[in-house]
């Protein structure tokens, strides 16, 4: 399942059409018809929703059933919260030992080393070396000398997968990783997957910030909202239109704590064991949500002209930066576009 970045996706096209169909699509709430089937479920410490089109009730809510299951399975499968998830063995025992592990881990792991290579670094599941030492909730933060020390654990070349064997194995002590920087698209993409092979045609899940569409909203675009970083959980500063896609936002508003005028977040820059601060929230646009969860965090990471820079060369993704003082900044497919509430 490994995928080569990013030349194998098709290019996406945001038309202005598109943009003026976000006028019609505005009133999309009326014409909700008993056929849209709707759930919604907290799974993965995030709220979930699954929307599809179906003509048959029984075979829609199975479908739906069956992604719920699905988004479970994952959990517990790589949770760093669960001690007996297969990721948390993995920390456990990888310094010592090398591991076995699924092929499904394997494969997402090799996703984000490879996209550790593609965003030089950025995004990096070692983070969690230094990142576990953070509890937001709890206002909890590592002092100079832990980040220090745990710093040096923090490098994705210190995971070493061997597929022949099927093991991961750390290369030096104190290696943690946590997948939840693409670990939520990756769920959206599979239920994707599986309301596909259903038969679905007219689809939407999200989890959190990261959402796919199967389809369009029959005839329509789907729209997708970008939150206002300061504003309150409903304020959202612009509506995409989108269909058939993937949309992932990062923001430092989802889990933090502010202390002294310095925003504490969960999006940790890899060199430094410190919450990335130039950025509000980054916006990936794509077709894949395990690929625009990866570039979202790692965008967030970046900046905003290492950002754009790095989007700008990737053929099938946009973005949409909200910088620090809340100013939007778009990639060059987007500028082509007229979008609503940008310059
Ligand atoms: P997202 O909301 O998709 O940006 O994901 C944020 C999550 O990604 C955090 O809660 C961490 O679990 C993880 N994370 C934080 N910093 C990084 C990083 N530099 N590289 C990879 N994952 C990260
Ligand atoms: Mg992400």
């Amino acid at each position: 399942m490994q995928r080569v970045l990013p030349n194998q996706f098709v290019q996406r096209k945001f038309t202005p059409l598109l943009a003026l169909l976000v006028v019609v699509g505005l009133g999309y709430s009326q014409i909700a018809s008993a056929e849209w089937l709707r759930r919604n479920e907290a799974i993965m410490g995030t709220s979930i929703y699954v929307e599809i089109w179906h003509t048959d009730r029984d075979a829609g809510a199975a479908a739906i059933d069956a992604v719920i299951e699905e988004l479970h399975r994952i959990d517990r499968l790589m949770s760093t919260f669960k001690p007996d998830s297969e990721i948390s063995l993995v920390n456990d025992e990888a310094s010592k030992h090398p591991v076995p592990i699924s092929e499904e881990l394997q494969s997402l792991i090799l996703e984000a080393l490879e996209l550790s290579e593609v965003t030089g670094g950025a995004f990096d599941i070692t983070y969690a070396s230094v990142g576990h030492h953070y509890n937001f909730r709890e206002r909890q933060r590592p002092d100079d000398d832990t980040i220090e020390q745990s710093l040096q654990a923090v490098d994705y070349r210190n995971v070493v997968i061997d597929k022949d064997a099927g093991t991961i194995s750390f290369s030096r002590d104190g290696v943690r990783i946590d997948l939840g920087g693409i670990a939520k698209g990756y769920a959206v993409e599979r239920g994707i997957i599986l309301l596909r092979e259903r038969g679905v045609q007219h689809a939407l899940i999200s989890a959190g910030g990261d959402s796919q569409m199967l389809g369009d909203r029959m005839g329509r675009p789907w729209l997708v909202g970008i939150r206002d970083p300061r504003g309150g959980r409903t304020d959202v500063i612009t509506h995409l239109p989108v269909a058939n896609e993937a949309v992932s936002t990062s923001g430092d508003y989802e889990r933090f704590f502010d202390e002294d005028g310095v925003r504490y977040h969960h999006i940790i820059v890899p060199t430094t064991g410190r919450p990335a601060s130039e950025v509000q929230s980054v916006t990936i646009i794509g077709p894949n949500a395990t690929i625009t969860d990866g570039l979202s965090t790692s965008v967030f990471v970046l900046g905003v002209a290492p950002g754009l820079e790095l989007i700008n060369g990737m053929e099938a993704f946009e973005t949409v930066i909200i910088d620090g003082s809340g100013k939007m900044h778009f990639s060059s497919g987007m500028l082509a576009a007229e979008v609503p509430g940008g310059d």
